[in-house]
């Protein structure tokens, strides 16, 4: 789209001829007109664009008829690309990284256009687009009168950071949770949602997997009944649904613009975060300037511990499950060469006799590997002991498959690469790593790994071993995190004793 500049007001040029330049080649775009008080507005363009940024092509509403809020000052257009010095940035997705543009002939601009690869799958944002935004009055959401219908009880630790989670949402403060794996941290935001809702306050939960949000959305729906709750991921039904709580992947927070009053971004340590910048834009871009943000983690990075430690950043523990046992702490167990092993079919004796016991015993396994080529390779020998064993991996089709077909209890032991060491629950089993010294088996991963084991309150306790080939700083890290949460727990009667 190209745009003239006419009476200080950006036109887009199909709406009148002039001399006219893709929106990101305009040297400033004039002001946002003022809003002017006695124009009707449409409720429906309202409630599609509030906290948004979108494409034309996301509207369904007709060009003229944006441009009439535009001019009367409801919407606001920015710059798709802008520039920083001769360097493209993409103001949806923060993208800076020359790799990530390309330039194409364009049929919107008829010239040759930048646009960014980096977030095409939410369509192509060139310098010839306009970001889309709302600047109107929000709309009238009126709380119903009894919000949280959720009838279960916190644990002591569980409270503690529930009511920091209240107060951090009512101050706009920014505040962490470190919750240990199987603390129960969903239960703990009921009562901030609660509390923003109840003050007017639009709030988000957003997790980088789809499979979290699917998990979520049914809970905090069966928990706030009476309010709409939007729940979105690439290719869901919501996408343009105006609610007071959404439940959204990571990514979609690309197309929010000054949205929400709370974002309780989970797992905060996990892949695509540390990763990608980009979603931590989308994160800073979603909330409001004035808003709290509440991070929550099992497996906090070193630079946090050390903030917390510090007193730089606020944060609540919980350093106790629900059930009140204590964490598994990981036993360390050397191997020898096991690759060189591996090569020659087989196992290193130590691991092979931990699973061979498993096997026998009914106990359900999962056994974690560096990689899927050294774990197909140990499959077929685990397979002579009992051929129901699986293999599974990120690319696995089967993934989904072999997950539910372990928790029915129809796998004995599954072979896994990092892909299941977070987010899957399985009540009872003891769990493996074999090669711990791989520098893919971080701090965070082994405590996530470990976090596995003794989840339910059947069955509390597990046996964690990490099979290695030389310790390494992270394996030890890992451990003094569980030890140290474990005494943390006794010293706050969080465990039982
Ligand atoms: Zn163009
Ligand atoms: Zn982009």
């Amino acid at each position: 789209m190209r745009f003239v500049i006419k009476n200080e007001k950006l036109i887009p040029q199909k709406l009148h001829k002039g001399d006219s330049l893709p929106i990101s080649q305009l040297e400033t775009i004039p002001q946002q007109p003022p809003l002017n008080t006695e124009f009707t507005y449409n409720p429906d363009l309202q409630q599609f664009l509030t906290g948004k940024q979108l494409l034309f092509d996301d509207i369904p509403f007709p060009l003229d008829e944006i441009q009439a809020h535009y001019e009367s000052g409801y919407v606001t257009y920015r710059k798709g690309i802008d520039y920083d010095g001769k360097r493209p940035v993409c103001t949806r997705c923060g993208n800076k990284d020359p790799h990530w543009f390309a330039v194409s002939p364009c049929s919107r601009c008829g010239e040759t256009c930048h646009y960014c690869r980096h977030c095409i799958m939410m369509g192509r944002i060139s310098e010839c687009t306009p970001l889309i935004g709302w600047n109107g009055p929000v709309p009238d959401t009126k709380p119903p009168a009894k919000l949280n219908q959720w009838q279960g009880t916190l644990s002591k630790g569980q409270m503690e950071a529930s009511n920091h989670v209240v107060e951090a949402i009512l101050r706009n403060e920014e505040h962490l949770v470190w919750a240990v794996c199987g603390a129960g941290k969903t239960e703990v935001l009921f009562a901030g949602i609660e509390a923003a809702i109840a003050a007017g306050k639009r709030i988000c939960i957003a997790t980088p997997r789809t499979d979290v949000v699917l998990e979520l959305t049914p809970r905090l729906k069966a928990a706030f009944p009476e309010i709409t709750v939007a729940s979105l991921y690439g290719g869901s039904e919501d996408r343009h649904l105006f609610a007071p709580l959404t439940i959204a992947t990571t990514h979609q927070l690309h197309r929010f613009y000054h949205a929400f009053d709370a974002i309780i971004l989970d797992e905060v340590d996990a892949f695509p975060y540390t990763v990608e910048e980009s979603l931590q834009h989308a994160a800073v871009q979603a909330r409001k300037p004035i808003s709290a943000m509440i991070y929550l983690t099992a497996t906090p990075n070193e630079k946090w511990q050390r903030e917390c430690r510090t007193g730089k950043r606020l944060f609540t523990t919980i350093p106790a499950r629900f059930h009140r046992h204590p964490l598994p702490v990981p036993e360390f167990v050397w191997s020898g060469n096991w690759q060189k092993q591996l090569k020659k079919k087989k196992l290193p004796a130590n691991a092979l006799r931990w699973i061979t016991e498993r096997l026998e015993a009914n106990k359900q396994a999962l056994v974690f590997f560096p990689h899927i080529a050294l774990m197909e390779k140990a499959l077929p020998i685990l397979r002579q002991f009992a051929p129901k064993i699986e293999a599974v991996h990120a690319e696995d089709p089967e993934r989904k498959d072999k997950v539910l077909k372990m928790r029915a209890k129809e796998i004995p032991l599954l072979l896994t690469t990092t892909i299941l060491e977070r987010g899957v629950t399985f009540p009872n089993i003891d769990v493996a790593v074999i090669g711990a010294e791989d520098t893919i088996f971080t701090e965070s991963a082994l405590v996530q790994i470990a976090g596995r084991a003794g989840r339910s309150k059947d069955h509390p306790s597990g046996v964690v071993t990490f099979f290695h080939y030389g310790k390494t700083d992270e394996m030890l890290k890992a451990r003094r995190q569980i030890v140290s949460l474990n005494r943390e727990g006794i010293e706050r009667g969080l465990l039982n004793t």
